[in-house]
């Protein structure tokens, strides 16, 4: 395998521009890192998902892609990053649902208390 990618301050990426095939394997493999119990095989998938949104693998093995109910905005992060905001879910799902920095600051979602 050859090593393309460039050191990048940045550590998002943008889903929309993703090819659909890349798109399909990335939903793929974050639902399954969702789905499974195994912390192996969670971290498998993590790089797997990092690789398909080119970001480089985060310290916690843990990326996720924004969640934001207000637009369709394809932000993939790593999940340590700051100014991420949770979006409340009905339990659904394993991992946390968030907003990027950029959706939790242009509009965050409201919480219900
Ligand atoms: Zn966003
Ligand atoms: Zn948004």
């Amino acid at each position: 395998m050859s090593v393309i990618s460039p050191a990048r301050p940045s550590q998002t990426a943008d889903y929309n521009l993703l090819p659909p095939m890349v798109q399909a394997l990335l939903d793929q493999a974050l639902t399954e890192a969702d789905d499974t119990t195994d912390n192996h095989e969670f971290r498998t998938l993590m790089e797997m998902a990092t690789r398909l949104a080119g970001l480089d693998l985060p310290k916690g093995h843990d990326i996720a892609k924004c969640a934001c109910p207000d637009c369709y905005c394809g932000a993939i992060f790593d999940t340590a990053a700051p100014g991420l905001r949770q979006v409340d879910n009905s339990g659904e799902y394993n991992l946390p649902l968030l907003q990027c920095a950029d959706c939790a600051d242009a509009h965050p979602v409201h919480h219900e208390d």
